[in-house]
């Protein structure tokens, strides 16, 4: 039996471990309805899925047609503008074949300049007010990378829930953005438990996640096995244990060498090339699969990484002494092989 904890002030009980839309595009849809039914079937009971994510939303709507308990259902909208938000909500209520979308959220707000377009005059914050107006949406959710915007959004006091980045290696949020969200009583949603896929021990990043009392963790999952073995650790969220906090810190002192924790202290790059998303073709590459990266967004990324001299000021203002230089050649190695 899965532990249910209230989604701050949404006043909504899901369980604690959440299902995560991402891997699902990897798969046909009969392999995806089967994995989403097992998730829904274990006692997982809140899907997070995003327009962005592919043909997620559509093969979520074909699971929950075969599906009758209640399922807080929470989706997303890359729009900063008040129109462009609202024609996403119609795509994502026709995809998911829903009237309501219980959270709707506005997607990786990770720049001031993002956050103030969002929130102003015209902006999509705008546009979700409406949506829940009508009642249409029943909360509003904002997620980011980036610390500072999710302070920004928690010290509006005008959304419900926050998605943060929040695993065994990139725990940042704990020091601020957890305690602030907490202290407004917001919802909290932790993405990427895993690391975005580098973190093999699964076990044990996935009870550093939830044995937090009050985070509701939403690993991505694409198979049968994923989702009875993530549902095992689920079931017994211990903390963690000397043996198992002191392995902690020798997974981070591994992985951290080559570790991008997105807070972008490396730019800006004279050349504008976006580092943190860079560095993570790798692991984009294992979640969400080749054929979904043939697309204008990666081949625009690939240009730009094109045009990399190498000056090494990245190097220079990383604080974790990542060898940005060798990591970004790595990842335009990839694309060149995934879109060439
Ligand atoms: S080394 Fe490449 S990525 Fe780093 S700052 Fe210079 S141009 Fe930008
Ligand atoms: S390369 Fe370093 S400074 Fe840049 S986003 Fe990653 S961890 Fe932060």
């Amino acid at each position: 039996m899965l532990e249910q904890r209230r989604l701050g002030r949404t006043g909504a009980l899901v369980s604690l471990m959440g299902f995560g839309g991402i891997p699902i595009m990897r798969v046909g849809m009969g392999e995806a309805v089967e994995v989403i039914g097992a998730a829904l079937k274990s006692g997982i009971n809140l899907i997070d899925t995003a327009r962005g994510y592919g043909d997620s939303e559509r093969k979520i709507g074909a699971a929950l047609k075969t599906h009758v308990a209640r399922v807080f259902l929470a989706s997303k909208s890359p729009k900063r503008d008040r129109e462009g938000l609202l024609e996403d909500f119609e795509k994502s209520i026709s995809a998911l074949g829903v009237e309501t979308i219980d959270l709707y959220q506005a997607h990786c707000v990770n720049t001031r300049e993002d956050f103030e377009t969002l929130m102003g005059p015209g902006g999509g914050y705008e546009g979700l007010v409406s949506l829940r107006s009508q009642g249409r949406i029943r909360h509003i959710g904002m997620t980011s990378h980036s610390s500072e915007m999710l302070k920004a959004a928690i010290g509006t006091g005008k959304f419900d829930t926050i998605q943060v980045l929040y695993s065994l290696i990139e725990d940042d949020a704990a020091e601020e953005v957890i305690p602030m969200a907490l202290e407004a009583d917001l919802g909290i949603l932790a993405m990427k438990p895993f690391g975005g896929g580098c973190i093999e021990a699964y076990d044990i990043a996935l009870r550093f996640v939830l044995s937090t009392p009050y985070i509701v963790a939403i690993p991505g999952m694409c198979g049968v096995d994923e989702v009875r073995k993530n549902i095992t650790v689920a079931e017994d969220p211990r903390p963690l244990t000397e043996g198992e906090i002191k392995q902690v810190a020798g997974i981070k002192e591994n992985l951290g060498a080559r570790y991008c924790r997105r807070c972008d202290y490396c730019q800006p790059c004279p050349n504008e090339i976006p580092i943190a998303f860079a560095l993570h073709i790798p692991s984009i590459r294992k979640r969400v699969g080749e054929a979904m990266m043939k697309t204008d967004a990666y081949g625009s990324l690939y240009e730009k990484l094109k045009t990399c001299d190498e000056c090494g000021t990245c190097e220079e203002r990383c604080p974790f002494h990542l060898p940005v230089k060798d990591l970004i050649r790595e990842s335009r190695a990839i694309l060149s092989e995934v879109l060439e």
